[in-house]
């Protein structure tokens, strides 16, 4: 059991979410660059974000490949792994979601050490020199970073999947993420469509807090994410 010191609201809304995750039958999560910032990398738009300064923005180019995933990472890892988080759809770049065990991982702005075919969509690793040598003798598609620039559109295949997953899920957590970044942030009014219930993780209220989300649990995704995984862990015991 994680121990941390959280106010009686907090608390209550962590056990409110755990139950509404359980009664659940398709739940998926989208996170932003907030849930990183606890693994060194900064955000964008948080309060000590890259675009505040200069300084952030060195820092998050020179810490980024040596970071290692946080508590939050890891408890969307395990739950998955226990069967509860059918798909995790990330902005991160980072890597950080599949070194901490996630599987189903859509990286809607691709990946840092991935490079990605324009016109097949294939992926292969950065020094994955030999499948890249047997790609180009069949497919003329250009090799590029996996990376989305700004102004560049997002991998089409990515964005059908999580337009997809969005529209079947029936719960969406959505984490460390000021969702103002379209179309990523379409996800959400996507997946309330059907009338999903919106759970935001969110260390400071958002556009979508007062106006979409079904339950906002403030505070840090490394210390609630895993409280809110084992309470749902506690809860499918006594069940
Ligand atoms: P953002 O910077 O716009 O918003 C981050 C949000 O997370 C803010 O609301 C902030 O208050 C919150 N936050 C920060 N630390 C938190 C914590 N420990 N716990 C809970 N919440 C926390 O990020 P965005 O919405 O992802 O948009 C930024 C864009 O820049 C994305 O599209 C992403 O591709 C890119 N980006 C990626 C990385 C990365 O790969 N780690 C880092 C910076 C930016």
């Amino acid at each position: 059991m994680t121990e941390i010191n959280m106010d009686k609201e907090l608390r209550n809304g962590i056990k409110i979410s755990a139950k509404e995750i359980l009664n659940s039958k398709y739940i998926i999560a989208s996170t932003g660059a907030g849930i990183s910032t606890e693994s060194g990398i900064p955000d964008f738009r948080g309060p000590g974000g890259a675009w505040r300064s200069i300084g952030g923005l060195i820092k998050m180019v020179v810490k980024t490949p040596t970071a290692k995933p946080n508590p939050g990472h890891y408890a969307l890892a395990e739950l998955e792994k226990i069967g509860i988080l059918k798909c995790l759809i990330t902005q991160n770049i980072d890597n950080l979601h599949r070194a901490a065990g996630s599987r189903n991982v859509i990286e809607f702005h691709g990946n840092m050490y991935k490079l990605r075919c324009t016109k097949c969509n294939t992926r292969f690793g950065i020094f994955d020199f030999g499948a890249m040598r047997a790609h180009r003798s069949r497919c003329k598609g250009i090799v590029k970073p996996d990376t989305v620039m700004f102004g560049e559109p997002i991998p089409p295949d990515a964005l059908q999947n999580a337009f997809d997953e969005a529209e079947r899920c029936d719960c969406l957590i959505v984490a460390g993420t000021s969702s103002v970044v379209y179309p990523a942030a379409a996800l959400i009014p996507r997946a309330k469509r059907n009338n999903a219930r919106i759970i935001e993780v969110n260390a400071e209220e958002t556009g979508m807090t007062r106006s979409v989300s079904d339950h906002f649990l403030k505070g840090k995704t490394g210390e609630i994410l895993p409280s809110l995984v084992d309470e749902i862990k506690r809860l499918k015991e006594v069940k």
